[in-house]
């Protein structure tokens, strides 16, 4: 059944006997399918995870999206299921391999084997007008990744951001860490929600933003 908190494209339907949240198009990852729909583990995939949540993250469907940190494309390709356009941007060739694989049969998913902190390097592939900035790269210096890549949203574009605590300091108090990230977002964004991600991701905090 739709369902008007979530994007067109991504319904809650029947697979395996279990209602699941589910995107159509061809499999990536073992994930189970039914009649054409692929379900969409929020235990594998932040975004998905802030989905089920329930938070607001203006997702549509049809729109276009740059997408850092793909890895081999679990989540991204379930946005490349149901948004436009949709760069993925991720720098370890070997996820990066898969991330092909995935992109093979989706002929709007583009993968860009390059470094997140360096939007100079993509920003001549990449259109200017990004309705959504997916952020999922569980490395030091997330929310500086974000306010590097504000500049490609559109006025009232969305990022969609996970903070993973332990990736910034392993014995910092995950609250103070999240404050600290949310500060440094605070100089390109306007932070619209944030939710703890903890029920599927332990210690991450996911984040909805606009452009300042
Ligand atoms: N988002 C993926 C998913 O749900 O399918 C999982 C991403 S995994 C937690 C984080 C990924 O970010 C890793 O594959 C890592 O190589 C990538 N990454 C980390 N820092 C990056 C950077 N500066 N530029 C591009 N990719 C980066």
């Amino acid at each position: 059944m739709s369902d008007p908190a979530l994007p067109d494209g991504v319904e809650r339907r029947e697979v395996n006997g279990e209602e699941r949240l589910a995107t159509r198009g061809e499999p990536v990852y073992g994930e189970p399918t039914a009649d054409g729909w692929r379900a969409w583990d929020p235990e594998r995939s932040k975004l998905g995870g802030m989905l089920e949540l329930g938070l607001e993250t203006g997702l549509t469907g049809g729109e276009t999206v740059l997408y850092l940190g793909a890895a081999s494309g679990t989540t991204v390709s379930h946005v490349a299921d149901f948004a436009g356009p949709t760069y993925a941007v991720e720098f370890a060739p070997r996820p990066a391999r898969d991330l092909l694989d995935a992109a093979e049969p989706r002929d709007r998913l583009f993968p860009l084997l390059k470094d997140a902190r360096k939007p100079d390097t993509y920003a001549h592939v990449v259109e200017a007008d990004v309705d959504a900035v997916v952020q999922d790269v569980a490395t030091r210096g997330q929310a500086d990744v974000a306010v590097r890549n504000a500049e490609f949203l559109t006025e009232d574009g969305r990022l969609l951001l996970a903070i993973k605590a332990r990736s910034e300091d392993v014995t910092a108090a995950p609250e103070a860490v999240f404050e600290g990230a949310l500060d440094r977002l605070r100089d390109a964004y306007e932070i619209l929600e944030t939710r703890r991600l903890d029920r599927f991701h332990e210690d991450h905090l996911g984040v909805v933003a606009t452009p300042k």
